[in-house]
């Protein structure tokens, strides 16, 4: 697996697939799961049916698993507790360890000790829709997204070879992009909602020299293009000091057309300058415990645990609208929850003095 400091030098998607396909038979890269020649394995193995079947029995991984087994995503504090409940001592011990029936404190602490969600029983259980299911052998991608500004990982999708940049990029959370437009003290009972995504829909995902713009909507900007003239400009008469930058539809362009390298980081810029770093951290064939449609890809794989921010009158409801020049405030900006900013900024209906609100989102994923 690629860090993000290591980078595997160039691979072509379409020349990855083409590859493996003519390495591998038909019979390897077959989809269905569970999908088993038992007349072959008992022949080969010179053993009965019914011994193939005791043996798959008890061979078979969910003896590890107990009942009420928990998730991978459940809360920790859940899960110390199917933990206990659980008849073998390790699990006793690890409940133990992590604080259960004990210190107060301590539940809090593990409960907070992991800040991200990894769904890999989501992967397990996804639903396969039998309109879409992919046929024949497939590519799948690992996308890491980072923090603009504390260069973590926020979020990670698969998607496989036949999609478009753009199915990504409309799965991808950041809050720039669910800021709602506008001030509205004066109308706070507002319906239409209209976010900065709706618009500013532009972005680009830049990778080995070329800009993938979106360019759906018409309210799309080419960003590429003030970059590509400062880029592609000659240097002194010679070639332009970082390579000739080209650019593409974004919409137009499938995955498996891409050449990339594993773990190197590429950019995803939307909203201005709200800018991501974006990183293939695998290229892999689709196999049988892949879930098996199209549409349930990009399926995401990694997320942060969501988080709240705060009424800071209540300090109970999350906050839903933020206010500046606040006067009844000692901080600027202050955030509020419905029924506090309703009831301290407005009497009778109307606005009881000068302030400027802005609704806001009070849940967040980072
Ligand atoms: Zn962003
Ligand atoms: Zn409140």
């Amino acid at each position: 697996m690629a860090s993000l400091y290591k980078f595997s030098s160039l691979v072509s998607v379409k020349d990855f697939k083409e590859k493996i396909t003519s390495t591998i038979n038909n019979e390897d890269t077959c989809l269905e799961r569970n999908v088993v020649d038992r007349l072959k394995i008992s022949s080969e193995m010179d053993i009965t049916q019914e011994t193939l079947a005791e043996l798959e029995d008890v061979c078979s991984p969910s003896n590890l698993k107990f009942e009420d087994e928990p998730t991978s995503d459940m809360d920790p504090t859940t899960k110390t507790t199917c933990f206990s409940q659980a008849d073998l001592a390790t699990l006793t011990a690890v409940s133990k360890k992590e604080g259960q029936n004990s210190d107060p404190r301590a539940k809090i602490f593990y409960s907070r000790n992991k800040n991200y969600i990894i769904l890999s029983e989501q992967l397990r259980n996804a639903k396969t829709n039998n309109n879409d299911i992919i046929d024949g052998p497939e590519v799948v991608l690992s996308v890491a997204l980072y923090h603009p500004v504390k260069l973590i990982k926020v979020q990670e999708f698969l998607v496989v070879g036949r999609q478009t940049l753009t199915e990504l990029r409309d799965k991808i959370y950041c809050p720039a992009d669910s800021i709602v437009v506008g001030e509205h003290s004066e109308n706070p009972e507002f319906t239409t909602v209209t976010t900065a995504k709706d618009i500013c829909p532009s972005g680009f995902i830049f990778i080995e020299g070329v800009f993938y713009n979106d360019t759906r909507n018409y309210l799309c900007r080419n960003y590429s293009k003030v970059i590509m003239e400062w880029t592609n400009e000659k240097h002194k008469g010679q070639q332009p000091r970082y390579g000739v930058c080209t650019s593409k539809k974004m919409e137009e362009t499938k995955f498996e057309d891409l050449t990339i390298k594993l773990g190197y980081p590429y950019v995803y810029t939307h909203q201005g300058n709200c800018e991501h770093l974006l990183i293939f951290r695998d290229l892999r064939m689709l196999h049988g415990d892949d879930p098996q449609s199209v549409s349930n890809y990009p399926f995401p794989t990694f997320r942060p645990r969501p988080k709240r921010q705060r009424c800071m009158i209540c300090s109970i409801y999350s906050a839903r609208w933020l206010t500046r020049n606040d006067l009844l405030m000692s901080e600027d900006p202050s955030l509020f929850c419905e029924s506090c900013f309703k009831s301290l900024h407005y009497k009778n209906n109307q606005k009881a003095y000068t302030f400027s609100a802005y609704q806001y989102s009070g849940h967040y994923y980072w």
